[in-house]
């Protein structure tokens, strides 16, 4: 199988392709794979040159921590979570996530997303129960793994500086309905950065690793 890797060195270098040779089974995932490419200290690529490992980033290896997000032929997707024998093609084509900066090969800086949040006061502080709490919307929306998947497949979504996504919507849904005195100040933050732009494509609720309901959560804030 060949795979093909977008890399970068540096977030000032060029980026460059560079390509491996993997005759392994496809009983192994994205990660799995990049694992066993980094395994030894000197890795080589298909034209038999010594290279540097890939840099990719992880934690948990099980859809929790959201670190492994890239592009995988073309898809946005965890590579903890995408298994070689599901791939429709023979040729497995990895580059980082193209909304935000890369720091190195699949290595990118998602900071905005915290930042955006930070910027509105987007988190829960005291809590605050209602008489009419929606537990499975609010247990669901809590998943969020800040992956950025889902800004990756936003047709709207560009540099996170005037509209913020569904990650935000959906924070914006999780805090203002679990303490109430935020509300109002995040019903006009949600206005300006999320629902004055939203084109309701819904390619978000598709590609999330969570499965979280983005449409309740934003048909929810819209009628407040
Ligand atoms: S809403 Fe889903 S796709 Fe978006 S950051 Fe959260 S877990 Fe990732």
């Amino acid at each position: 199988m060949k795979i093909k890797v977008l890399r970068q060195k540096t977030p000032e270098t060029e980026p460059y392709w560079e390509c491996f040779t993997y005759n392994g089974t496809r009983e192994i995932s994205v990660a799995g794979l990049l694992d066993q490419l980094n395994f030894s200290d000197d890795i080589v690529n298909d034209l038999g040159q010594k290279t540097d490992r890939i840099g990719w980033d992880c934690s948990c290896l099980q859809s929790i921590c959201g670190a492994c997000a890239m592009v995988i032929n073309e898809t946005p997707a965890l590579a903890c979570e995408t298994f070689l024998r599901d791939l429709k093609s023979d040729e497995l084509v990895l580059r980082p996530l193209r909304k935000f900066p890369v720091i190195h090969d699949l290595i990118v800086d998602r900071s905005s997303i915290h930042d955006n949040l930070k910027s509105s006061n987007i988190f829960i502080g005291e809590y605050h129960p209602t008489d009419n709490e929606e537990h499975d919307l609010q247990y669901s929306v809590a998943k969020c793994l800040k992956c950025g998947l889902c800004l990756e497949i936003c047709p709207n979504y560009t540099n996170g500086r005037s509209f913020y996504g569904a990650v935000y919507a959906n924070d914006c849904y999780l805090v203002s309905s679990r303490n109430q005195d935020k509300a109002g100040e995040i019903h006009c933050a949600y206005g300006e950065h999320f629902a004055r732009s939203c084109s309701k494509s819904l390619s978000c609720m598709d590609i999330c690793p969570a499965h979280i309901k983005t449409l309740s959560s934003i048909a929810k804030l819209n009628r407040k």
